[in-house]
């Protein structure tokens, strides 16, 4: 059993959620401990000693720390992606990918433990000196998704610890063997006793127990936009600092002045790679009209190429859904896009493959419009929609036409046309002439409308959401 580890022991439990591969359901990836209520309680409280002291310590001991923990993931990257792979079902190179990703990024937040500074200003008033100091918030409880179960774990853990804040981790059931291999790394470093948990289990009972406890002085989650919303309500009410990342239905536009191969490259990535399961998937697909038929027809030749496969396997190009429920759903979005009026032109089947596991055929819908559902809902699968529009004025409004605000592009060749769609799209991240998805790690992530609440992620706004702002006033 991989165990939890609380107060700087490993605990087991009484029961277990076992963890399969999606490529192939007849290999167990392990057993994994479940918190209960008392585990959670075990876990707070000795964040709370962890907190007491690592606030105290030096930029130096936590640059050490986050640095070892980015050398380790780096040396490891090949055995770590192998796992993230067979636990989560992204293909050998984009979980390799995020393995490494998630390296750089202990080793950026490593270099901001050490460069974190306040702000010196001068008084309106004579003889008076003001600072303002950044603090630690203080016990932070951190919940993650399962589809990127290193990366999204590691931008928020790394920050949490540089800017000096003690942490309960929970994270998804459906992955969380990437997430114990981090405990169990940090286990190994300087870290005092309790600054670091593991929690794993049920977000219905380990999630809800962080998000209420009047210990935990903030939550960081990420998930969906269901679970954010009634995260936001109970950390209101008892005015707990709150950061959302949620879902998504980003658009990727098109217009009649794109390099067609740029178009479709783009289109395949964002909306396909990683079988679709990622926030930033570019889910819908705004054409203008004089390059719809000969984009629709060069995307489809593309996805009858697209080797879809065991996560392991070479040459791979997508591998399965995360688990049957998933694809359940993917399926039936197929059906009720169709059911509203959309034309089904390549995919959204079932495949079978050499061993049992929850493979589907890539989906392609044309003949939308905003009204159906399918435009609407994140479906969170390989399933794109696409939508037809006279000109680039008709195109913007229909990307802007969601309850989502997280990610959005456009392919062009106009100068003009992008600019002005930098400054319109209404979403956190503005791509041009690239997919939607594929983010670095050193700069703010994170959305707008219903995709995302509170303070951005990653880079230095990371600073905002895990620090506490003191105003000193100080006259010699
Ligand atoms: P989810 O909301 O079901 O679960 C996310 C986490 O929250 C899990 O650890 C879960 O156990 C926990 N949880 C569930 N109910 C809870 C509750 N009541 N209280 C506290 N915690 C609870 O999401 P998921 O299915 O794991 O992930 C898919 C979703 O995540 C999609 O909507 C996707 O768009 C979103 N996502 C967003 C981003 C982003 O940065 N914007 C990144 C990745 C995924």
């Amino acid at each position: 059993m991989y165990k939890n580890y609380i107060g700087g022991t490993w605990v087991g439990s009484a029961e277990t959620t076992r963890n399969i591969n999606p490529s192939n359901t007849d290999d167990i990836v392990g057993e994994f401990a479940r918190a209960d209520s008392a585990a959670v309680e075990e876990a707070v409280a000795a964040a709370h000693s962890g907190a007491a002291r690592w606030r105290e310590s030096t930029p130096q001991e936590r640059f050490d720390v986050l640095d070892a923990v980015g050398s380790e993931i780096l040396g490891r990257r090949d055995e770590l992606g192998r796992l993230l792979a067979r636990e989560e079902g992204k293909i050998l190179s984009e979980a390799t990918g995020e393995v490494t990703r998630a390296a750089h990024i202990f080793k950026f937040f490593a270099g901001e433990a050490v460069r974190t500074a306040g702000e010196h200003i001068r008084s309106t008033r004579p003889a008076v000196e003001i600072d303002v100091l950044r603090h630690p918030l203080g016990v932070v409880g951190l919940i993650t998704p399962w589809n990127f179960p290193i990366a999204i774990p590691a931008w928020k853990i790394a920050p949490a610890l540089a800017y000096g804040n003690a942490v309960v981790f929970k994270p998804a059931e459906l992955a969380p063997a990437c997430s114990w291999h981090l405990a169990d790394m940090l286990s190994r470093t300087q870290l005092p006793p309790g600054v670091f948990n593991l929690v794993m289990g049920r977000g219905s009972l380990v999630g809800e127990l962080l998000v209420d406890h009047p210990g935990v002085d903030g939550i960081s989650f990420t998930g969906s936009v269901e679970n954010g919303r009634h995260i936001a309500e109970r950390c209101a009410r008892r005015m707990a600092r709150v950061q959302l990342e949620m879902g998504g239905k980003n658009p990727l536009v098109i217009l009649d002045d794109a390099d067609l191969d740029v178009a479709v490259s783009a289109a395949v990535n964002g909306a396909y790679f990683s079988t679709g399961q990622r926030c930033t998937a570019s889910s819908r697909l705004v054409v203008t009209e004089g390059i719809l038929e000969r984009f629709v027809e060069a995307l489809s030749e593309r996805l009858g190429r697209l080797k879809v496969d065991d996560a392991l396997e070479p040459g791979s190009e997508m591998g399965p859904v995360v688990d049957e429920a998933q694809l359940r759903k993917n399926l039936s979005y197929v059906e009720i896009a169709q059911a509203e009026g959309g034309r089904l032109v390549f995919g959204g089947t079932r495949l079978q493959r050499r061993h049992a596991g929850y493979y589907m055929a890539p989906a392609l819908i044309t003949e939308t419009d905003s009204s159906m559902r399918i435009n609407h809902e994140e479906v969170f699968g390989p399933v794109a929609s696409v939508l037809r529009a006279k000109d680039y004025e008709t195109a913007l409004a229909l990307a802007n036409d969601t309850p989502f605000g997280l990610s959005a592009g456009i392919c062009t060749r106009s100068l003009a046309h992008a600019l002005h769609f930098r400054e319109h799209a209404r979403a956190g991240m503005v791509m041009v002439n690239l997919p939607t998805a594929g983010v670095d790690y050193h700069v703010p992530f994170g959305g707008s409308k219903a995709s995302s609440y509170g303070p951005k992620e990653q880079g230095r706004y990371a600073v905002e959401f895990f620090t506490t702002v003191t105003t000193c006033y100080t006259k010699p």
